[in-house]
């Protein structure tokens, strides 16, 4: 049995401290995370209540159509799995020019940009690679390993800058659309949409797309995509993932404050339908094997 403060529905839980990703989820739903009477937590109710049909749907059309019209679009590729099936997703619903951008903040292992860019290039997306000028990438490798504690956390600096360099390739590209192979609402804004204009530095209208989530695709999807063409994510140290930044953001979290910075990530893709909620708890487990005590603590009874 859980402690009766876990969510029902996703892996919130009551008294949670959001670490990583506060601009996740809009901060007037945050403020107030609280479980119902029904076990259910104020983030999935308002996921529940926002969510629009018919909006949804027409979006998505949208999104097909400006892709099969060929207008240019950028991908956004952390090489990870969700990213790397992403760009194969977009490349088969696009007529026009497809281009990957993967930011790398220094903290992305070599053997991943390579792995990233030979799976694009079969794919037929070239990939570009960013990277930060030299005083800005020590000022952030000092944000991830000499942190302050009462700084926001590293990875929101990382996603300021790669927005703004995503954003100078959207105008170098003349590129209508941004994609993500992000599957939660509004990692960029604050409204709860899966598709969003913004304006680049260049000042260009672009439509900002998560569409994992605009098109309803879940883990499964992605795997099967993954396997068509024999992508295999990197492995790194008992954490799979494209970045070095979180695993050491976790360590250092989950001893001062008792909590896992992947939960949150991981409870997004639930409340979107990505992953189910046991799946979820499974791969948290996986993502944080020396935090399994805390994790137990919550979901112990569940496993
Ligand atoms: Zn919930």
């Amino acid at each position: 049995m859980s402690h009766g403060r876990v969510c029902r529905r996703c892996l919130n839980y009551a008294g949670m401290r959001f670490f990583l990703n506060p601009r996740h989820v809009p901060a007037r739903i945050l403020a107030h995370l609280a479980l119902d009477e029904d076990g259910v937590c104020s983030v999935c109710r308002a996921y529940a209540r926002e969510r629009v049909e018919p909006l949804h749907a027409a979006l998505a059309q949208h999104v097909r159509e400006r892709l099969h019209h060929g207008e240019p679009a950028l991908v956004l590729c952390s090489g990870g799995k969700d990213s790397v099936a992403t760009s194969a997703l977009v490349r088969g619903l696009s007529a026009g020019p497809v281009v990957g951008f993967l930011y790398d903040n220094g903290f992305i292992p070599a053997a991943v940009v390579e792995r990233a860019a030979v799976t694009l290039e079969q794919l037929g997306v070239p990939l570009l690679v960013g990277r930060p000028q030299e005083p800005a990438r020590r000022a952030f490798a000092s944000l991830v390993l000499a942190p302050d504690p009462s700084a926001p956390p590293p990875c929101e600096a990382c996603a300021q800058a790669m927005v703004l360099e995503a954003l100078h390739e959207v105008d170098a590209l003349e590129a209508t659309l941004l994609i993500t192979g992000s599957n939660y609402w509004a990692a960029w804004t604050d409204q709860p949409l899966p598709a969003v204009g913004l304006r680049t530095p260049g000042g260009r209208d672009v439509l900002l797309v998560h569409l994992p989530y605009l098109l309803g695709r879940t883990r499964a999807d992605t795997l099967d995509l993954l396997g068509e063409f024999g992508f295999a994510p990197a492995q790194m140290a008992g954490v799979s993932s494209n970045c070095r930044v979180p695993a050491l953001v976790q360590e250092r979290v989950s001893q001062d404050v008792g909590h896992v910075p992947e939960l949150e990530d991981l409870s997004l893709e639930v409340l979107v339908g990505h992953l189910t909620r046991a799946e979820a708890i499974r791969e948290l487990y996986a993502k944080a094997p020396a935090q399994r005590r805390l994790l137990d603590g919550l979901f112990g009874g569940e496993r």
